[in-house]
């Protein structure tokens, strides 16, 4: 599997110490009350690109030496991660190229321009936007910051662990949104090293679990994107993957996937009873936890992962409610 060490976790921490302050956890009262179960939500929309993909962005661009820095870096994603990138790019006055699909959310595309980001549309999946980013590295020598699968991405993910334990030692189970895996494999890898006994249990929107189907079928598999609340759950794991799918298969104790009426329901729950916004994504745990029956009694933590969603969308969503 990986040889991924505590260490470098720590060494993660060190070096972001600077771009990333660590994020609140918040008791919610109204999801302990409806579950039965202690539940905790760790406020990781809360950094400034509105998503913990800020962590591992730093911690990867940081360990580039200062010959590749100059050239710039480039990345494929579906809004969150190259948002970060893009932002540890502008701090450190570093060209950076971000390549996305024409589904991501206007909302995103704008902030990447704001950032001083160039923004390249290509294609309608990530796969053909990940092709872009390689030619850019061979031909301008820019370095492609992978979202997930990479040690100084999931080393700079598990931090948020290191955050956890401290700030709720008492912790029996972790929710985690899943896509690629790279928040999975380093929250997971962090936590079960400090303490093997706690749960982890990995959601993802029903449509287009390509992690889950991956760990069904044995290998990484490619499946059609289809729209969801969800969006930044989108996208494939790759399939020379070389971490996350490993990592997730050894330390997710189990994978959900939540009906898009779930998301709605734990989107306006958490704007309701909370008055936070947060993408669907990130909802997707909270609208796990309102509908399990395996909660009660136990000492949960839901990773709030991001904020990162169009005015639309939320404006739907109260019309409909
Ligand atoms: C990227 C992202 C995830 C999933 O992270 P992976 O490392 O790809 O599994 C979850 N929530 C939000 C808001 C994200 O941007």
């Amino acid at each position: 599997m990986t040889s991924l060490s505590f260490r470098e976790v720590w060494e993660a921490k060190k070096r972001i110490s600077l771009f990333v302050q660590p994020t609140p956890i918040l008791y919610s009262d109204p999801l302990s009350e409806h579950t039965g179960a202690r539940v905790h939500l760790k406020l990781e929309h809360t950094h400034p690109t509105g998503s913990f993909k800020l962590r591992g962005a730093a911690n990867k661009i940081l360990s580039l030496d200062e010959k590749d820095l100059k050239k710039g870096v480039t990345t494929f994603s579906t809004g969150n991660h190259g948002i970060s990138v893009a932002y540890v790019a502008a701090e450190l006055g570093i060209p950076c190229t971000v390549c996305i699909s024409d589904r991501v959310p206007k909302a995103k595309v704008n902030r990447l321009k704001k950032l001083q980001a160039s923004v390249e549309i290509v294609g309608s999946s990530q796969d053909e936007a990940e092709a872009r980013c390689a030619e850019l590295e061979r031909d301008n020598g820019m370095t492609v910051i992978k979202p997930f699968d990479d040690r100084e991405i999931i080393a700079g993910q598990g931090t948020i662990a290191l955050e956890i334990m401290e700030q709720c030692p008492e912790v029996d189970e972790v929710i985690i949104p899943l896509s690629g895996g790279g928040l999975l494999s380093g929250i997971a890898f962090v936590m079960k090293s400090i303490e093997p006994s706690i749960r982890v249990t990995g959601v993802t929107m029903k449509k287009g679990a390509v992690m889950q189907e991956s760990l069904a079928k044995g290998k990484p598999v490619i499946l059609e994107e289809s729209d969801t609340l969800a969006d930044s759950l989108l996208g494939g794991i790759g399939t020379e993957n070389r971490y996350t799918f490993s990592m997730t298969k050894a330390y997710m104790d189990e994978g959900v996937l939540v009906e898009e009426a779930q998301i709605e329901e734990g989107l306006l729950f958490t704007l309701e009873h909370h008055k936070m916004v947060v993408e669907g994504a990130a909802a997707t745990g909270v609208g796990h936890a309102l509908h399990s029956n395996d909660l009660q009694g136990k000492n949960v933590v839901v990773v709030m992962s991001g904020n990162n969603i169009d005015h639309d969308a939320i404006t739907d969503l109260l019309a409909k409610s």
